[in-house]
């Protein structure tokens, strides 16, 4: 259907996690030209356009009153006003308040348009360099740990890489459950990206556990590896999580081999030709599954 001519546009509009540079140039000029900026926290937002010399008005548009803060601009959408929604850092509707309002303007035949930008997701994802090409976002894990164990639970077959965000003050008590759930997989845990003190722990999930004290603080992004099985079954992604032992973890030949072994079901000796040939820069002449 076509949207009504005197209909004005939402845009959902992507803001940066840290670094303020991160802003686009699009950004920038739809928000300083819409009617109207709808937003998460309207003192946060305020900072960011004071320091981009916005003026535009601001509205809250936070998760407790979503539906009845997106009843209120819808019919300001409708005769005809510019709406951007914006949510404290990152892009909106990305575990941000965002999808009621989006949904209504789309029920109504509003034009909604992203104005793409940072996301902690994509940021981390494109820093993970892992091969694994699908991934699964599943936003905050439950906090109590009987849920969490429940959610983590069916994860633990997808043969593809797992994304979540996590609290500081419960990331040590995620990270033991996705031990326990996922097996000693390799994994990242990324810190206050974009900002002064960014960081990166990557190793298996017992490393990173290991490595993770009790009081950590910022903003934490958590990549792990998908299902072994996947890679079982696909001898060129084999070859790369001996590298990133290799590489990456900084394992010795035979930690590798005892935990890729052990991890994926594959005989230890089978895996130790394959592992060696790479150690040694040669390619591997066949899977181990293939009865080599
Ligand atoms: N909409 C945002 C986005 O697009 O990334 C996410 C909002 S969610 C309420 C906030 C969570 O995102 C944080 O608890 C953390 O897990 C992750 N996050 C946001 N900024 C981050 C940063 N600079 N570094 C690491 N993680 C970040």
């Amino acid at each position: 259907m076509k949207p009504k001519q005197t209909a004005g546009t939402l845009y959902v509009v992507a803001t940066p996690i840290g670094n303020l540079d991160d802003i686009s140039q699009r950004a920038i000029r739809i928000l300083a030209e819409v009617d109207l900026i709808a937003s998460e926290d309207t003192r946060h937002t305020g900072r960011l356009l004071r320091h981009l010399g916005i003026r535009t008005p601001l509205t809250s548009y936070y998760r407790e009153k979503e539906h009845h803060k997106a009843e209120l601009l819808l019919p300001r959408l409708l005769a005809g006003e510019d709406i951007a929604l914006v949510s404290d850092a990152g892009t909106p509707g990305i575990s941000d308040p965002g999808a009621v309002l989006v949904g209504m303007a789309r029920e109504n035949d509003i034009t909604v348009v992203p104005v793409p930008g940072p996301s902690a997701l994509t940021a981390a994802l494109s820093a993970a360099g892992l091969r694994e090409g699908a991934f699964y976002f599943g936003g905050f894990p439950p906090a109590r740990q009987e849920a969490r164990k429940k959610f983590l639970t069916p994860l633990a077959a997808l043969p593809c890489t797992l994304v979540f965000y996590e609290s500081p003050h419960r990331i040590r008590k995620c990270l033991a459950d996705c031990l326990e759930i996922f097996g000693d997989r390799p994994a990242l845990l990324f810190r206050e990206l974009t900002k002064m003190h960014e960081e990166c722990l990557q190793g298996t999930l017992s490393q990173l556990l290991a490595g993770t004290r009790e009081r950590v603080r910022g903003e934490l992004v958590l990549v792990i590896h998908g299902a072994p099985a996947a890679t079982r079954d696909q001898p060129a992604e084999l070859d790369d999580l001996i590298r990133w032992y290799r590489d990456q973890a900084g394992s010795s030949l035979k930690d590798a081999v005892r935990r890729i072994s052990s991890d994926l079901a594959i005989s230890r000796s089978r895996l130790y030709r394959r592992a060696l040939a790479i150690w040694n820069d040669k390619p591997p002449e066949s899977s181990p599954d293939d009865g080599a």
